[in-house]
């Protein structure tokens, strides 16, 4: 029988958790419409990314209950990339389907993906078609962000394509060979190649609890996404200095031929003002690019784990679910 994992992170979900389990159950009990008579072995595993409420206790508590349910507590919040790193070290699934713990992603979706995998493709990804209660600035942002990457890279990132998505074995292996420690799992993806296709879904509103997605963390999630997916900036601020350079040669030959031939009042200070701030905003720009790639370089030369893990689930469990259990 073929085995699917699903990974979920969990950041102080412990309100979605109580929901998340009854939405899980038909698929884990082979009973859900979708899946159309097909049996799989299932397994759960719950990265929890140092939550601060009663997650963790849930998770246990889910897995003393069902076996299949395991967990992976970090030592404390690293961030969702990571935690999604983490899972993609323990899946042992023929497949493997992330999802947000929010209820975000529509688990009646999963069943399609899997038919999906079944004719052979590797990375069937959830196209978002509305995306829940956002605000509008986030939305503008989004949209302008994806432009931007796409234009400057070779790989397209998808826009409106998310975390939510069914990955063969052969993506998981090769995603968790990429062992950065600033991850940007979007580009990763696409990095990888495989068979690609895409099933849309609406997002729902959040099952309870607030975004963790706060406006500074989804900055840093997009310089992240830029610069370890692509050198371009670093080429612009070549090339802006390069075509500075010309102009301010042209300009230099000017005054000179100029001075040369009505020679020169004291005048000119607005010029010098205006050339010295030009100069100097392009030249910090160039050092502010130059040095978040040094940074990721001093980041990444450190090699430090991405993760670390403060305890987790006996991995050699085996399902001890019995249907008649009570839910805890
Ligand atoms: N999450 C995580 N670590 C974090 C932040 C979020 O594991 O530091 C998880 C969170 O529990 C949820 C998923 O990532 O399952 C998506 O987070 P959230 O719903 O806050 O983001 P949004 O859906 O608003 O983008
Ligand atoms: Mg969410």
């Amino acid at each position: 029988m073929k085995k699917i994992s699903l990974l979920i992170p969990v950041y102080n979900e412990e309100a979605s958790l109580d929901a998340l389990y009854p939405a899980l159950c038909p698929l884990l009990d082979n009973s859900h419409p979708g899946l159309m008579g097909a049996q799989y072995e299932w397994e759960v595993i719950f990265v929890d990314d140092g939550s601060t409420d009663l997650s963790l206790k849930k998770l246990k508590e889910l897995n003393s209950y069902d076996r299949r349910f395991r967990y992976v507590s970090l030592s404390r919040n690293f961030g969702k990339e990571n935690a999604l790193l983490a899972g993609f070290d323990r899946a042992s699934g023929d497949a493997m389907v992330i999802m947000d713990a929010d209820l975000q992603h529509p688990v009646d979706v999963i069943p399609e993906m899997i038919r999906q995998w079944e004719e052979g493709w590797e990375d069937v990804y959830g196209r978002r078609l509305s995306r829940g209660k956002e605000s509008i600035f986030r939305r503008l942002f989004t949209k302008a962000y994806y432009a931007l990457l796409n234009k400057s890279t070779r790989v397209d990132v998808l826009p409106n394509v998310g975390d939510f998505r069914l990955l063969d074995r052969k993506v998981v292996d090769a995603i968790s060979g990429l062992r950065e420690s600033q991850r940007y799992t979007k580009g990763l993806y696409c990095w990888v190649g495989f068979k690609k296709t895409g099933i849309d879904f609406q997002t729902a509103d959040r099952a309870a609890g607030e975004t963790h997605m706060s406006a500074g963390r989804l900055l840093n999630l997009a310089l992240e996404g830029i610069t370890s997916y692509t050198t371009a900036p670093l080429r612009i601020a070549t090339v802006l200095g390069f075509i500075i350079s010309l102009m301010a040669i042209a300009y230099m030959i000017y005054i000179v031929c100029k001075t040369l031939i009505y020679g020169e009042p004291i005048q000119g200070f607005p010029t010098i003002i205006c050339a010295i701030l030009f100069l100097g905003g392009c030249q910090l720009l160039a050092l502010g690019i130059i040095g978040e790639y040094i940074g990721k370089i001093y980041n990444e030369s450190k090699h430090r784990p991405a993760y670390i893990v403060g305890e987790e689930s006996d991995p050699a469990d085996k399902p001890t679910h019995q249907p008649n259990d009570t839910q805890p």
